[in-house]
């Protein structure tokens, strides 16, 4: 900034000075958010791509705010920032697996899955495996359907992480792989991860993505080669769900399947193949 003389300094400074403010008003913003319920969960469908049918949801956050609802995208790298998201992240642990609690009973369906969001950050604090727990355990809910999505950057920049997720799986909780494909994914870490589940990322299904029509075959088997159950992201129309089917992927989520949205507008997912 300096080089470009003085104008250029003021322009840099203000800049700065935006992000500053943005940064401030999210953290004091969103730590006073968590106790004025201005925080809520949308819950997006995973379905069997074989029967249709809704095997369980994905928790994803969203900030209420005078009437807007902010995406998480524009709050959660913040929150990943500071030990806020250890917070955030505990409590939507909490509020999710009450959910998963409250439908289970309604719908009869003690086998439905809950997955949830678990940031880098969080996973390296020992403090995720009580949050985790607590969570599942006052809800009442058995810890294998409880799914931590974790990314492979998360993993791999903290080991503590893996530690964690170690313990957390060696308890009977599944971890899903999140985003498979972006960053530094690399087959062979696969292998040394604590894993169950392979989560696609949904650029693989996207005709406009150089090669993705080649590469979804070729991870979807890894996948399968590691031991790991597949999902795939991202579905928006019919044909994509005809492919996976026919690559033997076990679940997909997307806006054809079902669009995330708040826990009173989730059509029960009872027993038996949904009409999609
Ligand atoms: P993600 O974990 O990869 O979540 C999937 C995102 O894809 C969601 O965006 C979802 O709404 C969107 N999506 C679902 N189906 C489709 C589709 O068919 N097409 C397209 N184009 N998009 C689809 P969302 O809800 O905006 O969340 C964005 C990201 O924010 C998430 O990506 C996740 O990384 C993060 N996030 C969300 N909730 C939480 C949370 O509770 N804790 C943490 N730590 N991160 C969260
Ligand atoms: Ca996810
Ligand atoms: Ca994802
Ligand atoms: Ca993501």
């Amino acid at each position: 900034a300096k080089a470009g003389g003085r104008g250029r300094a003021e322009v840099f400074d203000q800049g700065l000075r935006e992000e500053l403010r943005q940064r401030a008003v999210v953290e004091s913003g969103l730590a006073a958010a968590l106790s004025a319920d201005e925080l809520e969960l949308h819950y997006q469908p995973i379905v069997c791509v074989d029967t249709g049918e809704v095997e369980g949801y994905e928790a994803l956050l969203r900030w209420r705010r005078d009437d807007a609802l902010i995406p998480p995208d524009s709050f959660i790298p913040i929150a990943e920032e500071s030990e806020l998201i250890c917070e955030v992240d505990a409590w939507v642990l909490q509020r999710a697996a009450q959910q998963l609690a409250l439908w289970t009973r309604d719908w009869h369906r003690p086998d439905l899955v809950m997955a949830v969001n678990v940031s880098g950050r969080h996973a390296a604090r020992a403090r995720v495996i009580a949050d985790v727990a607590d969570a599942a355990q006052a809800a009442g809910i058995d810890p294998a359907r409880l799914v931590l999505e974790v990314t492979e950057t998360a993993m791999v920049d903290d080991p503590a992480a893996v530690v964690h997720l170690s313990e957390l799986r060696s308890r009977g909780f599944a971890i899903s792989l999140d985003d498979f494909g972006t960053g530094y994914s690399s087959l062979a870490r696969l292998e040394q991860l604590p894993l169950d589940i392979l989560k696609v990322d949904r650029k693989f299904l996207d005709p406009d993505v150089p090669s993705a029509a080649k590469l979804l075959p070729l991870i979807v088997h890894a996948g399968h080669a590691f031991g790991l159950t597949v999902v795939a992201e991202g579905v928006e129309h019919e044909h994509q769900l005809a492919t996976l089917r026919i690559l033997g992927c076990e679940s997909a989520q997307g806006y054809h399947l079902g669009r995330p949205v708040r826990a009173t507008d989730v059509r029960p997912a009872t027993a038996g193949r949904q009409p999609t």
